[in-house]
């Protein structure tokens, strides 16, 4: 949690002597509250003072990274809900291979994972590791994670209990910083030497939060600190409940041994039920989710949640205000307004695209708000779109002047068609109505 101005003011030496360049002490430390000036500028500052500042600076849940290519970044959470700023890195979600699935099962699941790209509104969602299990032997264990390594791109996490096997798959992929998971906390001092030696991140196993404190005080003096958290495997409402009081105590109590990113396991072979505790986990704060589903439809539910539950609530997702022909328009092609709000956007490019005639979406600059609200806000206005229309030259696209609004603006139409000069046609309410009305449309 940042410090304030008069918090640092009491550690600094008030003396107002004026060498860092500001007049009293407690200028400076104003300065430094928001971060507009670097600490080492007054070289009277105790030591003790020195490390107070620099532990309160620190963040509260540090950040770790796993892999390299498609580096994934977790922690370095603020809040502990979404309305209060934002919530910074999307829980990452993996995927399970065991090592006891035949070669030809492992084929086809990797290739399923690899296949699990989905776009939506205007952002490419996926997955983003793949967790390899051991069940069987050092050798089949090593063998998939040779194979897999060379199969995806996706980040790893190896899931192993044996320090010999973790120490051979490592050595044949340390180079893309996979995270290890050592399944309890037996050997636990045996695998943070393995993950220094390493330098990769580490798992700590414990079935409590006390417990799970005191491991973490243990390597963070033995100088590990990229660590993630895993409870083990219980029931889903003690889980949340862990996931819940990690969180809290890391942000509102500063517990410094608590403050790293978490991880929870689905152990759960019903295909729905899997994808429902998923969901809890990623809503309730698991910075990853790992479970064994890989049909599309399980993993698309569970990419859209997290968007929503990531995207920035004062910042909607929005598109570059322009006009957009969709298949071959032509200058008789109708000309559709909207907003910049890449839900009502990607909504109506939906439905024109099902019309399967070609047409313009011209999106006007609304800062992301969707077509009702940005009328309310008096950002979509008969002004604006007839001054976009101007800027973005629909005149010199199409040979006629016939624009159509949504249904809910029909109020304006009268305005628009004075400021345009432009005939204005209403269009359905509701996107769905948008097909059969461009069939319609004369
Ligand atoms: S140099 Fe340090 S002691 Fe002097 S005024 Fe600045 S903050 Fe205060």
């Amino acid at each position: 949690m940042a410090l304030s101005g008069l918090d640092i003011y009491k550690l600094l030496p008030k003396t107002n002597c004026r060498e860092c360049g500001f007049p009293t002490c407690l200028a400076f430390a104003m300065q430094l509250a928001k971060k507009a000036v670097a600490l080492n500028k007054c070289p009277y500052v105790s030591l003790d003072a020195k490390a107070a500042l620099e532990e309160a600076s620190l963040a509260p849940i540090r950040l770790v990274t796993i892999g390299v290519d498609k580096k994934i970044e977790l922690g370095n959470e603020t809040v502990m809900f979404r309305h209060e700023e934002k919530f910074h890195h999307p829980s990452a979600i993996g995927i399970i291979i065991e090592d006891s699935l035949s070669d030809k099962e492992i084929d086809e699941k990797i290739n399923k994972i690899n296949r699990l790209k989905f776009e939506r509104v205007g952002q490419e969602l996926e997955v983003n590791l793949v967790a390899i299990k051991q069940n069987l032997d050092k050798k089949r264990f090593v063998e998939v994670v040779k194979k897999l390594a060379d199969k995806t791109k996706l980040e790893f996490v190896l899931i192993s209990s044996d320090i010999s096997s973790q120490r051979e798959a490592l050595a044949l992929i340390a180079n893309r910083r996979p995270l290890i998971h050592p399944q309890g906390k037996d050997n636990m001092q045996d695998f943070a030497k393995l993950a220094k030696e390493f330098k990769v991140p580490l798992v700590v196993c414990a079935s409590s939060l006390e417990e799970t404190s005191n491991i973490t005080k243990d390597l963070k003096k033995d100088g590990l600190e990229d660590l993630i958290l895993d409870t083990s495997d219980k029931p889903l409402s003690r889980k949340i409940w862990d996931l819940t009081q990690i969180r809290r105590l890391a942000l509102k109590k500063k517990e410094r041994s608590l403050g790293y990113p978490t991880l929870a396991i689905v152990n759960e072979r019903d295909p729905y039920t899997e994808v429902i505790k998923a969901a809890d986990y990623i809503s309730k704060y698991a910075s990853i989710v790992l479970l064994h589903a890989a049909e599309p439809w399980q993993i698309l539910s569970l990419l859209t949640l997290r968007q929503n539950i990531y995207s920035d609530p004062q910042k909607p997702l929005q598109i570059e205000p322009k006009i957009y022909p969709v298949g071959l328009a032509n200058e008789k092609s109708p000309v559709l307004v909207t907003t910049n709000f890449s839900l009502s956007y990607y909504t109506v490019l939906g439905e024109v695209e099902a019309s399967k005639i070609p047409s313009y979406i011209m999106s006007v600059d609304t800062e992301g708000m969707s077509v009702l609200t940005a009328w309310a806000a008096e950002k979509f206005t008969a002004d604006k779109i007839s001054s976009s229309m101007e800027s973005f030259g629909i005149k010199d696209l199409v040979s006629h002047k016939r624009l159509i609004i949504p249904g809910y603006v029909a109020v304006m139409s009268g305005d628009l068609e004075e400021k345009s000069g432009w005939q204005v046609i209403v269009g359905p309410k509701e996107a769905s109505g948008i097909p059969s009305f461009l069939k319609n449309l004369k």
